[in-house]
């Protein structure tokens, strides 16, 4: 009995719905039984034969290619066919089944989401950060998430781990080294530089995690909830920001009654940008379900535009209203002031002195999700809260605020260029990072803890190997015996 990643697999590899061209493809140790099955004739390695794909009684199914490739040089390592006929639907789901049928005898099944690629990944044809780059790729919602997972893909991330690893190993060496020799261990890590070469090895992680951090930020993006009463211009700035005709926007107040999403991109980060019913009092049934729903999308953003009527700004009910909203924002999420139609007011930049409502709340990078993850908090300073003057109508001021939202969001484009990465690599980063804080410390003290120093930097390493999904407890003890001669 085979084991389930011993199956042969196969699947449709191209989207659903009709294209010119659809793929089916099929993973097995062995596809000739299948290729004599369904294709006109033998398939040289690698090359592209055309003719028609047979069903069992020998009628022709569709007219396509089919490509072999002969193991190991395939996606998945194994033997590969791809057969290319035309993307319909129906076709493709024929030829699948008249490949499981031609199978059966090698209990070829139907793949399961992501087994090519986990395939890939456990013959060694990528690392495990490679193989969620290629699901990131596919999932970029900006040209700007593709080329980081593109940079991903091609191995920039991981050969940064292997770099941090292979610098990590290095000290190792040196520490268990001289745990064999305890008479001479102060001197002998001194020599050797041991601090230096761990404060290197810790500020090349800091820019790692940098670029991580950025990475994260292509993938998830960041989720902005516009909130404010009925007729303040919420509608009119979504879509002003969005530069589309999105969200209805009337005269009438509490048109919006749903919640309206939309994703933008500003410099190539992602922004889900959320608009909302109008918070007031007093709204019917149906509205009062819009309003409950866009309380329930403010406590779960990232950061609030709480938007303002300038034509309004000088009515005592106004201010009211807006008091009352402002006191029910919940205060650990980000809220910028915003104060619209600026246009339709003499002046708009006298209005410097707007009451900054959403004082008290975070303000730039303190505590967008993605900011907290990259562990850059700092304290919400209740005196900072931005406040900003726009006009959704003629676009002027959006700059401003698209880039306040980018600040929030902690967006620094790193030099280097970033790659994808995803919590689970961010997460295992911040763990070498206080494990290699550790080490530091035990370091410090010297010989009372270089057993506890040896403990911190292998499990530093362990974090790091988790990211590529290595797992190298028996790597060090290799590479202690081939690069360090103990007797000599
Ligand atoms: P919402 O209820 O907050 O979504 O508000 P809407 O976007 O539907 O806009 C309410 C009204 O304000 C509409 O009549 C818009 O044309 C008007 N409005 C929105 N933004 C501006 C602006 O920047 N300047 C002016 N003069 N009017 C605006």
């Amino acid at each position: 009995m085979l084991s389930r990643l011993d199956q042969p697999i196969a699947a449709i590899a191209t989207a659903p719905g009709r294209g010119a061209v659809g793929i089916v493809r099929v993973s097995a140790k062995d596809v000739s039984s299948i290729i004599a099955a369904i294709c006109p004739r033998d398939l040289p390695p690698r090359q592209a034969v055309y003719g028609p794909f047979r069903a069992a009684d020998g009628s022709a199914i569709d007219q396509g290619l089919a490509i072999h490739f002969p193991a190991p040089h395939s996606y998945t390592g194994e033997d590969v066919l791809e057969l290319q006929a035309h993307g319909g639907p129906v076709v493709l789901q024929l030829l699948l089944a008249r490949c499981l049928e031609a199978g059966a005898s090698i209990n070829l099944r139907v793949a399961e989401p992501g087994e090519f690629t986990q395939r890939a990944f456990l013959n060694g044809k990528l690392d495990l950060a490679q193989a969620e780059a290629i699901a990131d790729l596919i999932d970029a919602s900006t040209e700007a998430a593709a080329r980081s997972a593109t940079r991903s893909l091609a191995g920039e991330f991981s050969r940064e781990i292997h770099a941090l690893r292979d610098a990590l190993i290095d000290l190792r060496m040196l520490v268990e080294a001289t745990l064999d020799f305890p008479e001479e261990e102060i001197d002998f890590l001194q020599k050797a530089d041991a601090q230096g070469q761990l404060e290197r090895l810790q500020s090349h992680l800091a820019r790692v995690m940098q670029r991580a951090h950025q990475g994260a930020l292509l993938r998830e993006g960041l989720h902005v909830v516009i909130a404010g009463q009925p007729n303040a211009g919420k509608s009119s700035l979504l879509n002003a920001l969005a530069g589309a005709e999105l969200a209805i926007v009337t005269p009438i107040a509490g048109t919006t009654r749903d919640v309206v999403r939309q994703t933008i991109q500003i410099e190539g980060v992602p922004l889900h940008v959320v608009d909302t019913a109008g918070l007031r009092e007093g709204a019917d049934q149906v509205e009062q379900i819009g309003i409950e729903r866009a309380w329930g999308q403010i406590e779960k953003a990232d950061a609030v535009v709480f938007l303002h009527d300038l034509t309004r700004a000088d009515s005592a009910d106004y201010q009211a209203a807006d008091a009352a909203i402002a006191a029910k924002l919940p205060v650990d999420v980000p809220v910028i002031d915003v104060w619209n139609k600026a246009d339709a007011v003499d002046g708009g930049v006298r209005f410097a002195h707007l009451p900054r409502l959403a004082a008290g709340h975070p303000t730039s990078d303190a505590t967008g999700r993605v900011a907290r993850d990259a562990g850059t908090v700092s304290e919400a300073n209740p005196t900072d809260a931005p406040s900003i003057t726009l006009s959704a109508r003629t676009g002027d001021g959006l700059d401003k605020l698209r880039k306040h939202l980018l600040e929030i969001a902690g967006w620094q484009a790193a030099p280097e260029g970033v790659f994808i990465a995803r919590e689970r690599h961010l997460h295992a980063l911040r763990r070498v990072d206080a494990h290699l804080m550790e080490a530091a410390a035990h370091l410090a003290r010297q010989a009372q803890a270089l057993d506890l120093l040896a403990e911190e930097l292998r499990l530093a390493q362990n974090a790091l190997s988790e990211i590529t999904g290595e797992f190298s407890a028996d790597d060090l003890l290799g590479v202690i015996f081939s690069r360090f001669c103990i007797g000599k």
